[in-house]
């Protein structure tokens, strides 16, 4: 395999106007940064910075002196040496998908259009960019009969969602987390040199930065291993709110007994008025079991049988579909929102704790919040990966978490909110958390501890302290150095 040049159209298209407007003023209006800078940067006021960091969640705000709008791995490493020329510490943002820290100065590096997917089909491997997201990826393994552990939305970049263990609602339970098979990584450190890391090579790098994520450097490609997937028996089965107190024990039990080629999660949503789904749900607080099953649709359908009985059903999502169509699991919005997130893992889910969920997020309650929900852990996902990783708490059962989408006004009721349902839950949390989940609110070097078992984060602060003792990469969910 080599380089992942391709860029997805609509990408390239996007990045044009921007790159334009960019080499428009290369001349007069360019800052005196030398001849050294990098080629395609924009500053406050430019054409195009604007849309170049804004994210998909717009609680983050971002306003780095220079944005790098980087091609390939030759423009990161300029961007990464200009930063430590100058001090400053430097963002890598694909999608803004997650909310971590608002930041005003610094390098903010888009890898929006380095977006390359290079599938090989002997390996069972795709080689993906920086900039790559789990639809274009999808798309691109289908055809081979392959695929990978996507996260629940299209949009997702692939990278910082493997980075951070990657939780696939598809079969991770099956499989393990997305970082359990990533076999080889390029990566530019604090020192702008570009570093490959293979289980054999850059060993304790290799570790960290699967789970570490963004904080020992910018990814610059990312080798994963792929499978014999072509089908998922999936969906969603939504239950009205009122029938919680039947749904979510049974749902718990089953889930208890499936076998590992079932992933599950169970979740209040609030479904918005213009949602794209049948009238009989649009507008509604409903319990949304979502089920993903590997294997024969008939035995699928034997599996999620017993769900289908223990409450009235709303609408039965759930049925056999090409994988390319596993965004339907979940039905993620789109973006750009204004979401405000908080997160834990549980230990277990006995019955207080679903009736504590169902006080405070079901039916009649006053929750503002448009999401809570539980992800069954477990199979896989709770076992070591043959190269060991940094992705902690292996041990939890659930995860647990919550999204209030607020305009500004709304902000401190929803925030309030999210703190409570934390709070009530309490008394289940193991005291960790998953770091692709952690959120703005959560993005103290405290909260990002949690993320850890404890001997994984004093190596995550070693490994730190070798390759980026400065800090550069703190823009994110800081593991800080000594
Ligand atoms: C709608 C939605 C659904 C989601 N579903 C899932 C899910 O099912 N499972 C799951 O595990 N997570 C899920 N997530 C969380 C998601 O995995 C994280 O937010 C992830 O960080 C997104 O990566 P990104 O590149 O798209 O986002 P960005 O916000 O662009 O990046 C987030 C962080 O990733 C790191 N990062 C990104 N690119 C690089 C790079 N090239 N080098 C080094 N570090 C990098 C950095 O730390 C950066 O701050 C979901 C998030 C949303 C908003």
């Amino acid at each position: 395999m080599t380089e992942p040049q391709a860029i997805d159209r609509r990408t390239l298209l996007r990045a044009g106007g921007v790159l334009g407007a960019a080499g428009a003023l290369g001349g007069a209006g360019a800052p005196a940064y030398g001849t050294t800078r990098p080629d395609h940067w924009l500053r406050p006021g430019d054409e195009g910075y604007a849309e170049a960091v804004a994210g998909f969640n717009t609680t983050v705000t971002r306003g780095p002196e220079a944005v790098v709008l980087a091609r390939d791995a030759r423009d990161v490493q300029k961007a990464v040496r200009y930063a430590g020329r100058h001090g400053l510490p430097v963002c890598v943002m694909a999608t803004g998908h997650q909310a971590s820290v608002s930041f005003e100065g610094g390098v903010l590096v888009s890898t929006a259009a380095m977006s390359g997917i290079q599938v090989d089909e002997r390996s069972a491997s795709v080689r993906v960019g920086p900039g790559a997201q789990w639809g274009p990826i999808a798309e691109a393994t289908a055809p081979h009969g392959l695929a990978g552990l996507a996260g629940s939305s299209v949009s997702v970049g692939a990278v910082g969602y493997t980075l951070g263990g990657g939780l696939s609602p598809t079969f991770g339970r099956l499989h393990g987390y997305a970082s359990d098979h990533v076999s080889r990584l390029e990566i530019v450190t604090a020192d702008g040199e570009l570093r490959v890391a293979t289980p054999e090579r850059e060993q304790d790098l290799f570790w960290a930065v699967r789970g570490g994520k963004g904080n020992f450097g910018i990814v610059t490609s990312l080798d994963f291993g792929l499978f014999d997937v072509r089908t998922l028996y999936a969906g969603a089965i939504l239950y009205p709110a009122e029938a919680a107190a039947d749904v979510l024990p049974a749902w718990r039990d089953w889930a208890a007994e499936v076998p590992e080629s079932v992933t599950t999660s169970a979740a209040f949503v609030r479904i918005p008025p213009e949602a794209p789904l049948p009238e009989q749900v649009r507008g509604r607080l409903v319990v949304s079991v979502r089920v993903s099953f590997v294997g024969e649709a008939t035995e699928g359908a034997r599996i999620v049988e017993p769900l289908r009985g223990v409450a009235p059903v709303l609408l039965d999502g759930v049925e056999e579909m090409p994988f390319t169509d596993w965004g339907r699991i979940h039905s993620d919005p789109e973006g750009p929102i204004p979401a405000y997130e908080r997160t834990g893992l549980l230990g277990g889910l006995p019955d207080r704790a679903i009736e504590t969920m169902i006080a405070l997020a079901g039916a009649g309650s006053d929750s503002p919040m448009a999401l809570v929900e539980v992800r069954q852990l477990g199979g896989a996902l709770g076992r070591e990966p043959e190269v060991p990783s940094a992705v902690g708490h292996r041990d939890a059962a659930f995860t647990f978490f919550t999204i209030g989408v607020a305009p500004p006004e709304r902000e401190e009721e929803v925030r309030a909110y999210a703190d409570l349902l934390i709070g009530a839950m309490e008394p289940w949390s193991t005291g960790g958390a998953y770091v692709n989940f952690l959120s703005g609110d959560e993005a103290d070097p405290a909260d990002v501890r949690r993320a850890y078992d404890p001997q994984a984060y004093e190596r995550l602060v070693s490994v730190k302290s070798e390759v980026d003792g400065q800090n550069m990469f703190r823009l994110t969910h800081n593991i800080p150095p000594r």
